[in-house]
């Protein structure tokens, strides 16, 4: 879904002192660096900022993130949903001493020129909560060895996609076809 505050550089000092709230949608295909960590660029996240003045004229913006991504489970390394929720507060500021000098609460975000570039700043927030490691639920994978005993083995055979079944498929219609 394409958003308005993607398009164009934000003016943040005027955001601020509006104390504007606004909410983004990012698809994941637009997050170049993220989708390089998932096994699907399907979904988008969606984003909520607060922007306000804090103490000392600080520019800072509150904000929310949350979106499903998908992963490789570490166990069957097959896909993996998630969903992922963060928070973050975010001191604007124009120098490296700023970003120094700024509150511990609050994680630097680079303003050039006046202009803030969100989408890089966004896409930072969603890699950041990415786990570690991703897995299915204890149990749930779908490799022989984590199925219960009671479950036949015939079960797997049919539930798991065989290349060479399509394979073998493919032989038979070349050769009925001839
Ligand atoms: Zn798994």
């Amino acid at each position: 879904m394409q958003n308005e505050y993607l398009r164009h550089p934000l003016d943040p000092r005027k955001l601020c002192t509006a104390e504007r709230a606004i909410t983004v949608d990012v698809s994941m295909q637009a997050m170049q660096r993220l989708q390089k960590m998932l096994v699907s660029a399907e979904g988008e996240a969606h984003y909520a900022l607060q922007f306000s003045i804090g103490q000392q004229r600080l520019l800072q913006v509150q904000g929310t993130v949350k979106g499903e991504v998908t992963l490789e489970c570490q166990r069957c390394l097959e896909a993996v949903s998630q969903t992922l929720e963060s928070e973050f507060l975010w001191g604007l500021v124009t120098s490296e001493e700023a970003a120094i000098n700024l509150p511990r609460t609050h994680e630097p975000i680079f303003i050039e020129n006046e202009t803030l570039d969100l989408l890089p700043a966004l896409e930072d927030e969603l890699i950041l909560a990415l786990p570690l490691v991703a897995y299915h639920p204890e149990g749930s994978c779908k490799v022989p060895g984590q199925l219960t005993e009671q479950q036949p083995e015939v079960q797997v055979s049919t539930k798991k996609h065989n290349p060479f079944s399509a394979l073998a498929d493919l032989k038979k219609s070349l050769k009925s076809g001839q």
